[in-house]
């Protein structure tokens, strides 16, 4: 398991620094964001320093999504208040990323909660079906980083 010294999270995995910790297991560490968009907001990490998602192995990731997917399920039938959920990861600065060691955001939302997504200014128009074709193509052609074993 390689953690770094210099990274917040890999203190947290290795027990070094303060967190409330809900769940921890060989591949992932589950704690409570320290500053929460509402109550409830948990963090799944890697119990490795990966800062990105390019180096993010299949192993962690997956086991990353299936435990979000549990602690989802139990922050909706805690008493916390949960209408809905979203799953966020930001990778890179202009997605948002401060922290660099992947996360996973659990956020329980509400009605009137005041957390959203912002669009862009045109956002709602449709392209033509040959742009989205193309943009399809560009993508498809360069799935290599991971093996999709489940593909036939
Ligand atoms: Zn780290």
């Amino acid at each position: 398991m390689f953690l770094d010294p210099n990274c917040i999270f890999c203190k947290i995995v290795a027990g070094e620094a303060e967190a409330s910790v809900v769940y921890q297991d060989k591949y992932v560490t589950v704690f409570m964001d320290i500053r929460p968009v509402v109550q409830g907001h948990t963090l799944v990490v890697p119990n490795i320093h990966s800062p990105d998602l390019s180096s993010l192995d299949q192993a962690h990731a997956q086991h990353m999504f299936t435990t979000a997917l549990n602690i989802a399920q139990a922050i909706r039938a805690s008493e916390l208040k949960c209408e809905g959920i979203n799953l966020f990861m930001a990778d890179g600065g202009a997605a948002g990323q401060t922290v660099f060691h992947n996360h996973l955001h659990i956020i329980p939302r509400y009605i009137g909660d005041g957390f959203g997504l912002r669009f862009p200014v045109g956002y709602g128009e449709q392209p033509a079906r040959a742009e989205l074709d193309r943009t399809a193509a560009n993508i498809a052609a360069l799935m290599t980083t991971h093996q999709l074993n489940d593909r036939d």
